[in-house]
């Protein structure tokens, strides 16, 4: 993880619809601390938290409390590729698009199956876990985060990323696949429900750079519109290298802190790598292109 600083603007946060722990109220509650103009709510392969979340917002603006109004961009990212390592952003998607739609309900089916299997697994290997633990079971996009802060609570480990290292990251033991559009298909899909299309943290997919260049050549093809090049998992080296790309590729440059309101990592609101000069006219060619707020 790279150094990073403080921005007014976050435009990947997750709320306890998905993996995150914050419900929508208490995400713009802590947004409004921070005095932040503009936040963007992309839960896991859900739409379920974003009328909540607008509403949250709305009412915040209305208190009069805030220097300034805070914009809200519907978001949301998907999981793609055979490893489902690709994550792909969707900002301003139709929530009704019938494909979508279809979509979220495929990976929603997928996840809770797949959680079901992951416990089993887990219960193979001697780690029974109280299924009290599992608030994540009630929510669609119950994901392995879910499962990890159970085995914290039972005291199996004791942290998330010692439960993803040592059962649930992908070729340990716990480890279940998921069933996956392609990245291309991923772009398509939230292009024709009308999304601003971006790849999220490029570099979080560990690829070289010819092999990352490959794959956003590819996804550009698809209709990608952007990259999130500020992001906590992009070092200094790697914007230097992506920021120029996006640009001369008139793809939009996006950030976002990836925030799940976990307590202990160094991921904080609105804190993404430094450098990032042109936020603003960044945000702003993002809003001039999303459709559906
Ligand atoms: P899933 O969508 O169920 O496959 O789980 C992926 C989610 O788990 C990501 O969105 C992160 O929130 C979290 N995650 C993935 N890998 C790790 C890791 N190594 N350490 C902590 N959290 C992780
Ligand atoms: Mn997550
Ligand atoms: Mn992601
Ligand atoms: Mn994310």
């Amino acid at each position: 993880m790279s150094a990073t600083i403080g921005y007014p603007i976050d435009l990947h946060l997750h709320s306890t619809y998905s993996d995150g722990l914050k419900s929508p109220e208490e995400l713009c509650g802590a947004a409004a601390r921070l005095g932040l103009y503009a936040i963007a709510l992309c839960d896991h392969d859900t739409v379920d938290g974003l009328a909540p979340m607008a509403k949250a917002v709305a009412r915040l603006n209305a208190g009069g409390a805030l220097p300034q109004p805070l914009r809200f961009i519907p978001s949301i990212e998907l999981s793609a590729g055979s490893d489902g390592h690709i994550h792909i952003l969707g900002y301003g998607a139709n929530p009704r698009s019938p494909s979508l739609t279809a979509c979220l309900h495929a990976a929603q089916t997928d996840r809770t199956s797949r959680a079901a299997r992951i416990l089993a697994r887990l219960a193979a290997l001697g780690i029974a876990l109280d299924p009290d633990l599992l608030d994540g079971l009630k929510s669609p996009a119950i994901g392995r985060a879910h499962i990890a802060r159970a085995m914290v609570k039972d005291g199996v480990v004791n942290t998330v990323q010692q439960a993803f290292d040592r059962y649930l990251a992908q070729g340990k033991s716990a480890y279940v696949p998921r069933k996956l559009p392609s990245a291309a298909d991923a772009v398509s899909l939230l292009k024709d429900a009308g999304a601003v299309v971006v790849l999220a943290h490029p570099c979080r997919l560990s690829l070289g750079d010819a092999a990352l260049n490959a794959l956003i050549k590819e996804l550009m093809g698809a209709g990608l519109d952007g990259l999130e090049i500020y992001h906590p998992s992009t070092s200094r080296t790697a914007v230097r290298r992506l920021e120029p790309l996006a640009r001369r590729n008139d793809l939009l440059v996006t950030g976002g802190s990836d925030y799940h309101g976990d307590a202990n990592t160094r991921v904080s609101m609105a804190h993404m790598p430094s450098g990032w000069l042109s936020w603003a006219e960044d945000l702003e060619a993002l809003l001039s292109r999303v459709k559906h707020t």
